[in-house]
């Protein structure tokens, strides 16, 4: 199955909520804040009550689409997490949150997790040292993700300095900004992630 490539902003309508697509641009001109209706030509119509499986459905289709993971790939960190000890819940976002595209967002080094993910497949980023350009890399406690020496000198990550500069990073990661460098520290705990999902609703939906 191909990825996505329509209007971002479709996809918010659809779970009626804002999913954070376009990075800073959802801070300031929301389609969703204009349009709350869901997309297509019945989208207006008054809202049918939600089944059980249509609530887990769209809980799954949120968080899997925050992330920007296709269906295979999300069922296959899924499968990860329920390997895990622990609960799968947690265990789930916290697979979501150590990969590399994710982290690459997270450290401010992109304005969303699709670019994040653009930006590490052109290879622009290093893992412990070594060339990483697999956005989908699972990244540990005490890895160093690092913009590599020479994409340094591009003008993308010289204007970004001044931006990280402003921005700050969640407890659990650290970031130097003159190295354009970050540490994951730990692995965020639930309370850590400010996520506003209900993702035991996913457990239940892939146990049914
Ligand atoms: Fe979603 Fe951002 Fe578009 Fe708003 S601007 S609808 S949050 S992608």
């Amino acid at each position: 199955m191909a990825r996505y490539t329509g209007p971002v902003c479709r996809l918010c309508r659809r779970e009626g909520v804002k999913l954070f697509l376009k990075g800073d641009k959802c801070m300031t001109k929301c389609t969703l804040e204009r349009r709350n209706t869901k997309p297509g030509q019945h989208g207006a119509s008054r809202a049918r009550k939600e089944s059980g499986y249509a609530k887990q459905l769209r809980e799954k289709q949120r968080v899997r689409r925050t992330y920007g993971i296709l269906e295979r790939q999300f069922r296959r960190h899924f499968a990860a997490a329920a390997r895990r000890s622990g609960k799968t819940s947690e265990n789930m976002l916290q697979i979501l949150e150590m990969r590399l595209d994710n982290l690459v967002y997270r450290f401010g080094f992109a304005d969303s997790r699709a670019q994040a993910r653009q930006l590490v497949s052109h290879g622009h980023f290093s893992v412990n040292g070594r060339k990483t350009d697999i956005p989908s890399f699972i990244a540990k406690p005490n890895d160093v993700i690092t913009v590599r020496e020479r994409s340094k000198s591009l003008e993308y990550f010289k204007t970004r300095v001044l931006l990280l500069a402003q921005k700050g990073v969640p407890s659990w990661l650290r970031l130097d900004v003159n190295e354009l460098s970050g540490r994951v520290i730990t692995i965020p705990s639930r309370s850590d992630l400010e996520l506003p999902f209900d993702e035991q609703l996913v457990v239940e939906l892939y146990q049914r």
